[in-house]
């Protein structure tokens, strides 16, 4: 990492320093616009400078005395672990006693009030004062006092003049004070209520916090000054002193908005240093020319849709450049990413490299193998397929014929990633359907030290907000159009009770000719989930009722794999009418003759979800159709979300939809996702915010606005356990 330059250490309060800045008017933008931006970074790098805080803000809470260890995992399960995590707690509320307030004017608050004691009373439930001036009384009651606190109330005399600090409340026609502190002379003061962490009390929290000020060096600011102007932020310093040492009630919204910010802030930043370390890697270059692209296309059955078109655009595009692709590529299901991949494959093996195209499951990667081979042989590039079941001899001579550079593409699942699978010169590597391979895979897969280009598919569609919180550090290409010719999913919405009318109408299209799916959220009533069906058993019972007449298969994911395969290929050949099953089926299987899908307790899954189980029937050229049928206890706003699933068709839209309804963590798969943890922001009501934080971080990277060590420190230690590929320093 480049170190900063710098004029000269500033040694005094940085707080007074900034305060005494002249004020600088503007953005960035308009030194810039004067070609001047050096002064104005000069000065920030100066003010901006020190070790001391940065390194102690991130101290381990583990290393502070007198912390007791309870406390620390209690803390640690809240993911409170260093200073910085502990000073970001904001408390829930703040009693001011500034002033005292006589009792004629008392409210239902709190409020300091001085008085003379005109009653004494030491009664078993409670140690009773009545405390009088000359605008009315006040009760003042405490419960199961300690004997130290007894001793003090009992050497207060009637008559004597006290002061008392706490919350007033109605009782009766009574106020009265529970609780209140006591002493003789008033004095300001502040009492902070922190939010309870872990069944840590706020005293606690409050004890810790005041522990770890007391010992705090000098705070220095560490976002850049123009984005503290910009958005108008508070400095660290004033946040930190008003937050936890207020003097008057802190404008709290302005420090949280900061929080949000800063948090949002360090994710982009994060993201943009993985893209241009990325842009630093080599790796090579593929000359496709327009010509070989245009007899590549011609031989598809189909002429690519405007979005296909732009996708393969921008991925060939990419292949050119020197340094490697990190490419997205999202579409819902159907789209027909499949076909742009395949002739980005084709144009790098025509080129001489190889392809590696990794799917999640076996069914799927046979399924893929069978379909691409036609059209890879067709452009005379050779391709091959390995999976977990594929012979010892076969394999081995994959293997073989792999390191030779004689297979130009490899299709397979994980198998891909093992030891032993050596490419001779695998330039791209394909990767289908990713959020079955999860943060984990896709941390190993960055860190990994080959960098061929990288093109990620997903047909779960993911609002936006979402997307620039996930994928950040990847270009994206996003296909939002059907292939033409597709008639849509008809589909609609049965309560339990009326759930044999989707069955009649499975049977009347078996007797067209047709085939269909049953998809239930169990595999098992073993199970046990009250009100929830399950394959196993609808399955025997469908066939004793319904579906005796026709031919019926199960399918689920605590079969063997050979079972599913078999069952698969049943279903493939039109040999099984109605197949019974779990989201199994929900990666891939393709059959165009199955055009009714019956999803049972749809309640139970997530609106992407239902949408690409659909999916199944909806790549069909003939009218397809889908019933959501809700189980007894499905609440209302299953019903609504289930309602818009039915009236749209839209992938995109309906996971718009499912995330303001539900949040960001259940939409499918997002979990596995690993979304990186925020602890201030919410990706609903922070997009604005992501979205800024995003364009202060794109205008640091067009002026090459220098991240100064302790930024860079901070981003470090904020992401280092969950985007592990990021190297910093
Ligand atoms: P995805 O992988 O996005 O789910 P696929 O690539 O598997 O979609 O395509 C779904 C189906 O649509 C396939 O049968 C494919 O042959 C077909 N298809 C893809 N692109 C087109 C197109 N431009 N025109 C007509 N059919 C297409
Ligand atoms: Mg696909």
């Amino acid at each position: 990492m480049k170190k900063l330059e710098l004029a000269g250490k500033n040694q005094g309060s940085p707080y007074s320093d900034i305060n005494m800045l002249p004020y600088i008017e503007g953005s960035i933008f308009k030194y810039s616009r004067r070609r001047d931006v050096s002064a104005l970074m000069k000065r920030e790098t100066e003010i901006l400078h020190t070790s001391d805080y940065v390194k102690w803000v991130f101290t381990p809470l583990t290393e502070i005395k007198g912390i007791g260890k309870t406390t620390l995992n209690r803390l640690s399960k809240n993911h409170i672990e260093t200073i910085y995590d502990i000073l970001n707690v904001i408390p829930a509320k703040y009693d001011f006693y500034s002033h005292l307030t006589p009792i004629g004017q008392l409210n239902e608050g709190t409020y300091a009030v001085r008085g003379k004691v005109g009653a004494k009373e030491d009664r078993k439930a409670y140690f009773f004062l009545r405390i009088e001036d000359d605008t009315g009384f006040l009760y003042c009651k405490w419960f199961n006092i300690t004997p130290f606190l007894k001793k003090i109330l009992q050497s207060i005399k009637t008559g004597d003049e006290v002061v008392v600090w706490g919350k007033v409340s109605h009782f009766g026609i009574f106020w009265e004070m529970h609780h209140p502190l006591i002493a003789k002379e008033f004095k300001k003061r502040v009492d902070i209520t922190y939010p309870t962490i872990g069944g840590l009390e706020s005293k606690k929290i409050s004890r810790i916090i005041e522990n770890v000020l007391s010992k705090a060096p000098p705070l220095f600011d560490y976002l850049p000054y123009f984005i503290i102007k910009k958005r108008k932020f508070p400095f660290l310093s004033e946040m930190l002193k008003s937050i936890h040492l207020p003097e008057k009630p802190p404008q709290i919204e302005i420090y949280k908005k900061r929080l949000r910010y800063e948090e949002l802030f360090l994710l982009n930043l994060a993201y943009q240093k993985i893209k241009q370390e990325n842009k630093e890697k080599k790796t090579t270059t593929i000359n496709i020319n327009d010509k070989m692209l245009q007899t590549l296309e011609s031989k598809l059955p189909f002429r690519l849709t405007h979005a296909q078109q732009r996708a393969l655009k921008e991925i060939v595009s990419d292949l050119k450049k020197d340094h490697p692709m990190m490419r997205l590529l999202q579409g819902d299901v159907g789209s027909g990413k499949t076909a742009v991949v395949a002739i980005a494959a084709a144009c790098v093996a025509k080129e001489g490299y190889q392809v590696s195209f990794m799917v999640p499951t076996e069914v799927l990667a046979i399924q893929h193998y069978e379909k691409l081979l036609p059209f890879f042989s067709s452009c005379n590039v050779s391709c091959e397929i390995l999976v977990g079941s594929t012979p010892k001899k076969k394999k081995e001579k994959i293997l073989s014929l792999l390191s030779q550079g004689k297979i130009d593409i490899l299709i397979g699942t994980h198998a891909l990633f093992q030891e032993g699978v050596n490419f001779k010169n695998m330039a791209l590597s394909i990767i289908d359907e990713q959020h079955k391979f999860g943060v984990e895979q896709r941390n190993r897969l960055m860190k990994k030290g080959t960098s061929p280009h990288t093109l990620i598919l997903s047909a779960t569609p993911i609002p936006r907000t979402l997307c620039l919180a996930l994928y950040g550090d990847m270009d994206i290409s996003i296909i939002d159009e059907l292939p033409p010719g597709r008639k849509g999913v008809k589909s609609f919405m049965l309560t339990k009770k009326r759930r044999k009318e989707a069955y009649e109408f499975v049977l009347k299209q078996v007797k067209k000719g047709k085939q269909a799916y049953v998809v239930y959220p169990l595999i098992s009533e073993s199970e046990n989930i009250p009100d929830v069906d399950a394959a196993e058993e609808m399955y025997k019972k469908l066939k004793e009722t319904y579906f005796e007449n026709i031919r019926l298969g199960l399918l689920h994911g605590g079969m063997s794999s050979d079972e599913k395969m078999k069952v698969g290929e049943l279903f493939r050949k039109g040999e099984i009418d109605v197949l019974i099953s779990t989201t199994v089926i929900e990666v891939g299987v393709d059959v165009e003759n199955a055009t009714t899908m019956v999803v049972e307790n749809a309640e139970k899954f997530g609106l992407a979800q239902l949408h690409q189980l659909r999916g199944r029937v909806r790549r069909s050229k003939y009218q397809s159709y889908s019933y959501f049928i809700l189980g007894d206890n499905a609440s209302s706003l299953a019903r609504r979300r289930i309602g818009y699933l039915c009236s749209i068709d839209d992938g995109f839209k309906l996971a718009e939809i499912d995330f303001r309804l539900r949040g960001a963590g259940d939409i499918l798969g997002i979990r596995q996702h690993g979304i990186p943890n925020l602890v201030h922001a919410d990706l609903i009501r922070d997009s604005m915010v992501l979205k800024q934080a995003k364009k202060d971080v794109e205008i640091m990277e067009k002026y090459n606005y220098p991240i100064s060590e302790e930024l860079m420190y901070i981003l470090k230690k904020k992401w280092e356990k969950s985007l592990c590929y990021l190297q910093v320093g």
